[in-house]
């Protein structure tokens, strides 16, 4: 599987692909010259709906629609994702979740660590991931996203 870079404007594209699984930046600066230079340097897939910017770079894959969910279905369909790698990955800041048990969690999480001996946790972020309500709801999200 590649790995991506997803362009400005993709950014709840990119959350939902790192719930996928699939390793996916996002540009920290606005230079689409230093975007290209990354993307070429550690061999990255650029996605982006700016057909300029798709023009210049080989690995570049052109989003048709402007919608999110069409452009996940997109991208799903020319790299298919690998479902055991759902849910491994921080939307937030790509990092891969590590398990740790819930008894480490500070304050505040009672109703979690009454319902899970472990969950995971982003080591960028910190933040936790548990399967909750949204949970589900993301996962039928895209198992809809998948099959249809
Ligand atoms: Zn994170």
């Amino acid at each position: 599987m590649p790995k991506f870079m997803a362009d400005h404007m993709l950014g709840r594209t990119c959350r939902w692909m790192r719930i996928m699984g699939y390793d996916t930046q996002y540009p920290k600066c606005n230079s689409d010259n230093d975007i290209l230079k990354k993307c070429m340097r550690e061999d990255l897939v650029l996605l982006t709906r700016d057909y300029e910017f798709y023009k210049r770079y080989p690995k570049s894959v052109f989003l048709n629609s402007p919608d999110f969910k069409a452009q996940l279905k997109q991208i799903t369909e020319m790299f298919p994702p690998d479902p055991d790698l759902f849910f491994t990955r921080c939307p937030e800041c790509n990092a891969i979740l590590r398990v740790v048990e819930t008894k480490t969690m500070g304050e505040g999480f009672d109703l979690v660590k009454s319902r899970f001996e472990t969950v995971k946790q982003c080591p960028e972020c910190g933040k936790y991931y548990w399967e909750g309500s949204h949970y589900y709801r993301i996962r039928d999200e895209i198992n809809e996203l998948i099959k249809g």
